[in-house]
């Protein structure tokens, strides 16, 4: 027992500080990728997860990047492209839609800029984190559903409750039963013999309600798609209030959503209760 008590004083504490403070991501971490615009950016067919489209129009050819489907392989940022796209290292990027994950930038014409992102995320971040026990007056509660997937995001949602992420600390939990839930953390792309599972699963949650798309999979389908044995992603089945991209997202990342989640939760209960 003395033993224990000495090894816990000199671990100290290594509960990270987000969102109060920037998480910095090892080295190894990729982001999102960068595109250059005026550059010589890659074809759709580098891509092996369909996130590359491109068409053409007055302004010249226009290549488009789909976060919600990128799996950050980083294969478009090797040469022949490295001068066009590099991997970036940042992990909010949850949105409430997937139009706000599309990002298109102009090839080709060193005239026209790409548009660049207009949310300032960490504010938002502090913001809904600081709200969280103003808005539910306890904490929040979700049901993790996996739907499918390779248990890659799951472990990531796993590594939430460990003592470096610490989520409880935020006022975060994980639940066991939907009828406790406030919402929903989907992984997978929703396997046809899962569909009736996730329905069953959201139909048992009290409204409002939150849905929560976890990693490229759940967000579009992924590297799955759509087909037979796949929906193509927790929007064909359910309306999505937070995506967060990822092949998986990092826990600082997937927390970012849920923080997102909270402001569209504290939205809904706001009209119930005026
Ligand atoms: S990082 Fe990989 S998945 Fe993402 S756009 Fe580039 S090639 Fe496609």
């Amino acid at each position: 027992m003395l033993q224990i008590l000495i090894n816990a004083l000199r671990t100290g504490v290594v509960t990270v500080r987000y969102p109060a403070a920037q998480s910095v991501p090892p080295d190894r971490f990729r982001g999102s990728p960068v595109l250059r615009a005026g550059s010589h950016l890659p074809p759709p067919s580098v891509c092996p997860a369909g996130a590359i489209s491109e068409h053409f129009d007055a302004a010249g050819r226009r290549a488009g990047l789909d976060l919600a489907r990128c799996i950050f392989c980083g294969r478009c940022a090797e040469d022949p492209w490295a001068d066009a796209v590099s991997m970036g290292r940042d992990f909010e990027l949850a949105a409430h839609s997937r139009d706000d994950l599309r990002i298109e930038v102009v090839a080709d014409d060193p005239a026209v800029t790409a548009p660049a992102p207009s949310r300032d995320r960490d504010a938002e971040a502090a913001r809904i984190s600081s709200e969280i026990h103003n808005v539910l007056g306890r904490s929040l509660h979700l049901r993790h559903l996996d739907a499918g997937s390779c248990n890659a995001c799951d472990w990531e949602l796993a590594a939430l409750l460990n003592p470096v992420y610490d989520v409880r600390r935020l006022g975060i939990d994980f639940v066991a039963s939907p009828r406790h839930a406030d919402g929903v953390v989907v992984t997978g792309p929703v396997t046809r013999n899962l569909e009736t599972a996730v329905h069953r699963t959201f139909e048992a949650i009290p409204d409002p309600r939150v849905v929560i798309a976890v990693g490229a999979c759940a967000a579009s389908g992924g590297i799955v798609g759509e087909g037979y044995a796949s929906a193509g992603g927790v929007d064909r089945v359910l309306p999505v209030d937070v995506y967060i991209p990822g092949c998986p997202p990092r826990p600082e990342g997937i927390l970012f959503g849920i923080l997102v989640a909270i402001g569209r939760l504290d939205a809904r209960r706001r009209p119930r209760e005026g």
